[in-house]
């Protein structure tokens, strides 16, 4: 059994006094959610935090404010399951109900919370093991060592991004708060993503992602979101494909914006195939099987996760037609 390791564990109750510490305590410190996904990877030795900084004192992190009408804010603290069954948000974002409710296990999704899944760690084959596991390696770039065993003459990680709700939040044109201690800023949701394995948030280590921002959806407006996994009760996304549509009555395009998740860093956007739908129906399946052919364009996976990367490619094409047909249902 894989034990934690011994960490100090701080409790404040007020959003300013987490950033202070965070500010005072730089790298050497996280900030813990849910815990589902840290809590596993300080037991791997993946990441080994001096000091844990625990949100759930912090009220106005559970707070929640606006309606579909006029777009809502969620707090960082949100949980999955809270996503998952709420019905005005699966009638207004279905794609984001949808992929809160195909993260993990209902318990796990009943401890995880949106912030968590929006910061959510790389993935990797090479990566995601016991320390003994890496040790016989010799590790790798991402934590405690110099090569990377995927792209070995690479400068830089290929971890994949693994987090569900991220690709649908980015292509619903959501932001988010992040707070420190120098003040706070709004972002896009698509910028909070590097295109790098280790530094894969563009959010600095003392900064706190408060609350999710998502915009009322238009007229017309639809969402998807297809994931591809080996075991659909619990496994991590290997390639997901989040779409969102303003559609005509008769099913023509006018605006798209589709992301193509899990099979690089960061979610990437698939702005060609948005662009060359935009004024054709959907409803047209030549149109639609072109427009997936450009969506798998995006999809670039290498073999650092489950399935062969050949295989999954294909599936692009596959996946990205499921989530463009679901947007006409
Ligand atoms: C068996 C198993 C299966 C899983 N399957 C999936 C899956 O299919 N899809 C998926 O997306 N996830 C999956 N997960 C991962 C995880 O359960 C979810 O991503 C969850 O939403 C993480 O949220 P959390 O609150 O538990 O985050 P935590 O574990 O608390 O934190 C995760 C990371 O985010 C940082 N963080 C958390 N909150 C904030 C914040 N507000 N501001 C700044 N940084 C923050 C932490 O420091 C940490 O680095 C799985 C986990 C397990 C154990
Ligand atoms: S992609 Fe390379 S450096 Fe990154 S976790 Fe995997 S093996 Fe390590």
């Amino acid at each position: 059994m894989m034990r934690l390791p011994r960490f100090r564990y701080l409790a404040p109750s007020k959003l300013s006094e987490a950033a202070a510490v965070l500010a005072d305590l730089g790298t050497q410190a996280s900030v813990l959610a849910g815990g589902t996904d840290l809590f596993p990877n300080m037991k791997r030795r993946q990441q080994t935090p001096a000091t844990l900084v625990g949100l759930r004192e912090i009220r106005v992190l559970r707070e929640r404010s606006g309606n579909p009408g006029s777009g809502i804010t969620l707090g960082a603290l949100t949980r999955l399951s809270e996503i998952e069954h709420d019905s005005a948000i699966a009638a207004a974002w279905p794609a984001l109900a949808h992929a809160a409710a195909s993260v993990a296990t209902p318990p796990l999704r009943n401890m995880g919370t949106l912030g968590g899944n929006l910061c959510l760690d790389t993935r990797c084959s090479y990566y995601d093991q016991g320390p003994e596991w890496r040790a016989a390696i010799g590790y790798c770039m991402k934590k405690d060592g110099e090569i990377c065993w995927v792209a070995p003459g690479s400068p830089r990680c290929w971890a994949v991004t693994s987090t569900d709700t991220a690709p649908v939040l980015c292509a619903l044109g959501a932001e988010v708060t992040l707070v420190s201690a120098a003040g706070e800023r709004r972002i896009p949701v698509e910028d909070l993503f590097a295109d790098d394995g280790i530094q894969h948030l563009t959010k600095q280590p003392g900064e706190i992602l408060s609350a999710v921002h998502l915009p009322a959806p238009a007229p017309g407006a639809r969402s998807a979101y297809a994931k591809l996994r080996r075991r659909g009760s619990f496994d991590f996304p290997v390639l997901g494909i989040a779409a969102s549509a303003r559609l005509r009555p008769d099913g023509t395009v006018d605006h798209a914006s589709i992301f193509v998740s899990g099979t690089g860093s960061r979610p990437a956007r698939a702005q060609e195939a948005a662009e060359w739908l935009a004024g054709r129906k959907l409803t047209d399946e030549d149109v639609l099987r072109e427009a997936a052919e450009m969506v798998a364009h995006v999809a670039r996976p290498l073999q650092n996760t489950d399935f062969s990367m050949s295989w999954r490619k294909q599936a692009a094409r596959e996946f990205a037609a499921r989530a463009l047909r679901a947007l006409m249902t």
